[in-house]
């Protein structure tokens, strides 16, 4: 007999043997509008079980590869500083052992923590950004570290032309100035992504997704839905782009199974980690 032990399908290696490591980051504390992201990767994991590991768009199965699912980060509520600090040497702890982090959110602010484990392996990191909103606030109400300002807080430690945002529609007018000076930003949809992915090549990448990215239409569970989004297959087929880069790190954050008691948008979740994880 073998410990009862719920992955996400088709995840369950050993660590040793892995080259991927999953885990969760369920802290949604500084949720602006609706919270309920802390449900994110538990719903995954249960919901993981209605697809495939088969990928009939790449050709893949989960089980031809190696990935070993960490399970939850055991984040305290509240202040974000510790389960940043948890993120960051959770990380750490794989990358030091040759891995790769995926982590599955949770609020976007916990990016940060992966960003700072991975920038101080690889000090010309690049990030590359999926998102309906700048995250570029310098502080929001007054705080700093908040999921609308993970980018900002990113940027403090890359510095400028080294963050790539696509399908931004929503920011304050201070925020695309300010990406227009330093960061690269393609507003509404996809168009350019091949001439920065081919300017990528061989720098390493920190890949993160904000699932409100897409349509509401498309995925109604997420925490600040923002009309005006891209189609499943245009974030998939954008996503696949990455293939054959360096991706040194992942996210797929801001799912909010709560506000979808339909359950499409974590269905949905479920098949583009399935997607990221192979193509990684
Ligand atoms: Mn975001
Ligand atoms: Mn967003």
């Amino acid at each position: 007999m073998e410990k009862n032990v719920h992955t996400f399908i088709g995840c369950d290696n050993d660590y040793k043997d892995s080259k991927t490591v999953l885990f969760g980051a369920p802290f949604d504390s500084t949720a602006s509008y609706r919270p309920g992201a802390r449900f994110g990767p538990s719903a995954v994991r249960n919901e993981s079980n209605a697809i495939e590991t088969y990928s009939p768009y790449q050709n893949k199965d989960l089980n031809d590869i190696t990935v070993f699912d960490g399970g939850d980060l055991e984040t305290p509520f509240g202040n974000p500083t510790r389960p940043l600090q948890m993120i960051e040497e959770f990380a750490s702890k794989i990358i030091q052992d040759k891995k790769t982090p995926f982590m599955i959110g949770g609020e976007h602010l916990m990016t940060l923590g992966a960003v700072r484990a991975l920038i101080k392996k690889h000090p010309d990191l690049h990030i590359l950004c999926f998102d309906a909103h700048a995250d570029l606030r310098n502080d929001y109400l007054g705080e700093t570290l908040s999921h609308a300002t993970v980018m900002r807080r990113c940027f403090d430690l890359t510095g400028k032309d080294r963050i790539f945002q696509f399908g931004v529609r929503s920011g304050e007018r201070d925020e695309f100035d300010f990406a227009k000076e330093n960061t690269f930003i393609q507003k509404f949809n996809f168009n350019g992504l091949d001439g920065v992915l081919a300017q990528l090549k061989g720098k390493p990448i920190y890949f993160s997704i904000d699932l409100d990215v897409l349509d509401p239409s498309v995925l109604p569970g997420t925490g600040t839905p923002e009309a005006g989004g891209v189609s499943f297959d245009e974030l998939l087929t954008a996503a696949l782009k990455m293939s054959g880069l360096s991706i040194v790190g992942a996210d797929a954050m801001e799912l909010c199974p709560t506000c979808d008691p339909s359950g499409i948008s974590t269905a949905l979740a479920c098949k583009l980690i399935r997607e990221m994880l192979l193509m990684l």
